[in-house]
């Protein structure tokens, strides 16, 4: 069983696109991971962008995300 992962900010439990957006627009080097609101606000972004973000990296194929 893998360890669950959860938002370094709220303490939220990250889905699989959560895990994905954050290996692939922090890095998996970071040790803080965060879930989508908190991301947004962390890359002074929205919520809205980064769901698109999620849906052009399913298209390019990435098995990161579901
Ligand atoms: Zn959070």
């Amino acid at each position: 069983m893998g360890k669950r992962v959860k938002c370094f900010v709220c303490g939220t439990s990250l889905n699989k696109n959560e895990m994905g957006l954050n290996k692939k627009l922090i890095g998996i080097t970071s040790d803080k991971s965060f879930c989508i609101e908190c991301l947004s606000a962390y890359l002074d972004t929205t919520v809205e962008d980064l769901l698109e973000k999620i849906e052009d990296f399913k298209n390019e194929g990435c098995t990161l995300f579901e």
